[in-house]
């Protein structure tokens, strides 16, 4: 099929890339003309594992290609994904200028170049932008063309996977003819025979939301489990297996650490929040889950002023991780974010090593923080001479160093493990002052 892709990023450039690897033609286009000109010379823009194997693959097969005009992404496509921002706006309520301003140019393109489309919201969108698309192109052209809704549900770092082999594909279509089309699109990555599930619009956006809201509710209560263990002298870990034994709860998705992060979960869950309130229905689980997680990001920071009795001006504090999750580049709404703003307000100093985010960082990071960073590419450089290390980001690099190493290195060997990688007794042999979450502190 001849496909057009609006928007790369880790949503578009995935999907695009991924469906020209499955023998579609894939147009991308982006505004951003830099980013264009460097996958135009065969660079990925973003880090996202086996992304550039497919990638590469598609554009020496001349089934990728990008441009910055819209106009020549739609001229061939007969199925145009959005796959753009979605950002937070006032009051938690999604953004959706970015959608509706190329929605707006759409109907102009139809008129010129008349064909039956299929136009797609991939962006997570509130209940009822489909039909504000199909307004904005149904008010400048009367050529035939389907909206249709079709969330994506890849998650950074295994986004390529997750596209090529997704536990579900789901479809919010209003016609038989543009659920055919998807369904033809989408028949490839689910031969193994997970479901294409197909549903009318409005079910399809508003189960986006319910996803990523129910995930980040998990998170969120596991992590006050975690603050009640810390304050009843339990572990959360073994509350955690005791619990996720059951089938009815799952393993999954039940860490406890230091609050939720990421371009998703914080805006989605504002976004389905602010939706509920719109008609009139109070989501107070949801808000319970914003207040706790805004604390939970900053725990950390907390506990080290604990430590230091309210005073860590003056420390020399490493930094490892500050990725939002491992194996991605992204540092959107990343507790380090938080954690180094608040370090630096306290006076702190800091060194910091992410094997991915640095230069991310560098550039969403606060001023405060980033006066009193220092940034390295070496993992072990962060350990040299500091007061402390706080972990962020649970990369496995961070996960088997040799703690014996630690005190020899450090000029005190205290740890604040925001992502509880270490077992106990490990990191108390090694002669390690170790503070993680919802654990009993060692040292
Ligand atoms: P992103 O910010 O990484 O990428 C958006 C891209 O759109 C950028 O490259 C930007 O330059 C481009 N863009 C902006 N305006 C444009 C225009 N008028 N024409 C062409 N390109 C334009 O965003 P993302 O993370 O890929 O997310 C996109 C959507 O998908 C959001 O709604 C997000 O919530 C949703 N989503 C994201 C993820 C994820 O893990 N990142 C997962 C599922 C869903």
């Amino acid at each position: 099929m001849k496909l057009g892709v609006v928007g790369t990023g880790y949503v578009g450039l995935v999907s695009g890339a991924c469906f020209a690897d499955s023998g579609n033609d894939v147009i991308c286009v982006d505004i951003d003309e830099k980013k264009v000109e460097r996958m135009r010379k065969g660079e990925v823009p973003i880090y996202e594992p086996g992304l550039n194997r497919v990638f590469d693959r598609s554009i020496r097969e001349n089934r990728l290609r990008f441009t910055t005009s819209l106009e020549e992404a739609f001229k061939e496509s007969e199925i145009l994904f959005l796959c753009l921002p979605t950002p937070p706006g006032a009051d938690g309520q999604a953004d959706l200028s970015f959608v509706l301003n190329v929605a707006d140019d759409l109907g102009e393109l139809f008129n010129k170049y008349p064909g039956y489309r299929v136009v797609v919201n991939k962006s997570t969108v509130p209940v009822g932008t489909a039909d504000k698309v199909r307004e904005a192109i149904s008010a400048k052209t009367d050529e035939e063309f389907d909206v249709v809704s079709n969330p994506e549900f890849l998650r950074e770092g295994a986004a390529v996977e997750d596209f090529m082999k997704p536990e579900r594909v789901v479809v919010g279509a209003g016609t038989q003819r543009a659920a055919d089309a998807m369904r033809t699109l989408y028949e490839p990555f689910v031969r193994s025979g997970n479901p294409i599930i197909i549903m009318d619009e409005r079910s399809s956006e508003l189960t986006k939301y319910a996803a990523n809201a129910i995930l980040a509710t998990k998170i969120t209560f596991m992590n006050e489990i975690a603050n009640i263990c810390e304050r009843v002298g339990a572990d959360v870990d073994n509350v955690r297996r005791g619990i996720g034994t059951d089938s009815r709860i799952g393993k999954r998705f039940l860490f406890a650490g230091i609050g939720y992060g990421g371009s998703c979960f914080p805006k989605d869950v504002q976004a389905i929040h602010h939706t509920a309130g719109q008609y009139g229905y109070d989501f107070k689980i949801l808000d319970s889950v914003m207040k706790v997680n805004e604390l939970q990001k900053v725990s950390i920071v907390e506990k080290m002023k604990e430590y230091y009795d309210g005073d860590l001006a003056g420390k020399r504090i490493g930094v490892w991780g500050l990725a939002f999750k491992p194996e991605t580049d992204d540092v959107r709404e990343a507790p380090a974010l938080y954690i180094t703003d608040a370090l630096a307000k306290a006076g702190a100093t800091m060194i910091a090593y992410d094997p991915e985010a640095n230069e991310t960082f560098q550039a969403a990071a606060t001023s405060v923080a980033l006066e009193a960073m220092e940034f390295t590419t070496d993992r072990d450089e962060v350990l040299k001479g500091v007061d402390a290390l706080v972990i962020c980001t649970e990369w496995n690099e961070f996960r088997r160093p040799d703690l014996d190493r630690f005190p020899k290195m450090m000029k005190t060997p205290v740890i604040f493990d925001g992502r509880n990688l270490y077992d106990l007794k490990r990191a108390k042999d090694a002669g390690l002052i170790y503070v993680s979450v919802g654990r009993p502190s060692v040292g």
